[in-house]
């Protein structure tokens, strides 16, 4: 498109920020922003509908982990940097948010989302524990941890603050919230600062927080005590589906009924799943310590990259179906989402690569959307596992307009992205079209996908 052409579409679609559903003619101005979006006469039986681009809220993709994940993993596990667009495109993504960068990378990681025209990417500062804020943290200053981030936010360009592990550097699992940690206050009284401080500086996304004790049998105690020591203040939880296990005679449970009660009293709370995907994978963490445990576990290549904010480091894993661990840790994400009753508080995401690919978010989908799914899986897990499992009691589906929220005008919003997420005056022409079959979306593959009105994929083309 150049000059002052606009382009018109009729098009079926599902536009839960704007509340609207059916026909309606878009069209898109040479800006590749939507000048306007109507209501039109019905056209006929839809073959396909056309929504919101999706956003990914939580992956790794333009960081230094990222990086050492792809040299470790060796073996195309981890895509280059210049297949990261086509592949999130022929999943109906356009945005994507890096959810760890630090302070001193930012320059890099800005180079490499140049790079990436169509994709919109953004990223979180991880800035918990950096040394401007640990300072008001140990006088207890909100205002001045306030200060400090809002420094931090501006100097980098990130779209919201990412807190790791707060206060807890060498503990052992389980770690007590309430225990005076290295800077003379305990792990709870950190985070609340900093989630009081983020809170006082009127940005759209809350403190983003990668919690204590991940990965660990009755961290749902831990993950209970922080929400508690910082109720009634927004917060997103990261990749939930890692923090909310039980423990039961020294075995792993699933705690996910705990939290989503939790979630669905307290509407300032959100989450995005960390839905594990089995086979094999890389993951990448700020969370020295976990990847320090599961190196010990499994051995093998790792790396550790380190910054004045802590460092990251990758190891590799592999889900499987046969590991009791593994199979509860994919059923946890999926009661989670099934669990939250309200999808603007729940966004699908594998915190990619720990949980697995982003190219998986079809399949997920997919189990979100029909029970019968996701029992096939479940029966070619272990039988004692099917036994103690919930899901496969679990009869929600999501409706294909729950699926636009958790995917993409859920995560939208929550990040403060006015132009992304919706197909309302103004927004970026960001869209993919899917087949319907029976008035249902087929979420396999898009039939379409535009980004500022420009074609980035199309089905069945090399
Ligand atoms: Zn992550």
């Amino acid at each position: 498109m150049t000059g002052t052409s606009k382009v018109s579409l009729t098009e079926y679609i599902i536009d839960p920020q704007n509340q609207r559903e059916g026909w309606h003619t878009l069209t898109i101005g040479d800006s590749g922003r939507i000048v306007h979006c109507r209501p039109t006469e019905s056209v006929g039986v839809p073959n396909y509908c056309v929504v919101p681009a999706g956003v990914d809220m939580h992956s790794h993709v333009v960081s230094e982990g990222i990086h050492a994940a792809r040299v470790v993993s060796g073996d195309g596990l981890v895509p280059a940097l210049r297949d990261l667009p086509a592949l999130y495109h022929r999943i109906g993504y356009t945005t994507v948010v890096d959810a760890a960068v630090s302070p001193e990378e930012v320059g890099l990681v800005r180079q490499w989302i140049a790079a990436l025209p169509t994709l919109n990417v953004g990223f979180l500062v991880v800035a918990g524990d950096h040394p401007t804020v640990t300072e008001p943290i140990r006088r207890r200053s909100v205002a001045g941890v306030r200060d400090a981030l809002r420094e931090l936010l501006a100097a980098s360009g990130a779209w919201g603050i990412k807190v790791v592990n707060p206060s807890a550097a060498g503990r052992t699992p389980l770690a007590n919230l309430h225990d005076p940690g290295p800077l003379g206050v305990s792990p709870a009284e950190h985070i609340r600062l900093l989630a009081e401080a983020i809170d006082q500086m009127n940005i759209a996304h809350p403190m983003h927080i990668h919690g204590l004790d991940l990965g660990i049998p009755g961290n749902i105690a831990t993950t209970m005590a922080m929400l508690q020591a910082i109720e009634g203040i927004p917060v997103h939880l990261a990749h939930a589906q890692f923090h909310v296990y039980r423990e039961v005679d020294g075995r792993i449970r699933s705690g996910a009924e705990e939290l989503a009660d939790w979630v669905n009293t307290h509407p300032e709370v959100s989450l995005d799943l960390g839905q594990v995907i089995f086979g094999p994978t890389v993951t990448v963490s700020a969370d020295l310590y976990l990847q320090a445990r599961l190196r010990a576990t499994h051995g093998g290549r790792w790396g550790v990259w380190r910054g004045s904010s802590g460092g990251i480091a990758a190891v590799p894993y592999r889900y499987r179906r046969a590991n009791l661990t593994n199979a509860i840790q994919w059923a946890v994400g999926l009661e989670l989402a099934l669990l939250v009753s309200n999808p603007w508080q729940v966004f699908i995401s594998v915190d990619h690569p720990n949980g697995g690919s982003f190219r998986s978010y079809p399949a997920i989908i997919q189990w979100l959307t029909s029970a019968e799914s996701r029992l096939a899986v479940v029966e070619q897990l272990p039988k004692k596992v099917q036994q103690i499992l919930d899901l496969p009691h679990m009869t929600r589906e999501y409706t294909d307009r729950e699926i636009v929220v958790s995917s993409s005008a859920g995560p939208a919003r929550r990040l403060g992205l006015v132009s992304n997420g919706h197909l309302g005056e103004a927004a970026e022409a960001d869209a993919a079209a899917y087949a319907l079959y029976n008035g249902h979306v087929d979420w396999s593959q898009p039939q379409w996908v535009i980004k500022n009105g420009q074609r980035v994929w199309t089905a069945n083309e090399p």
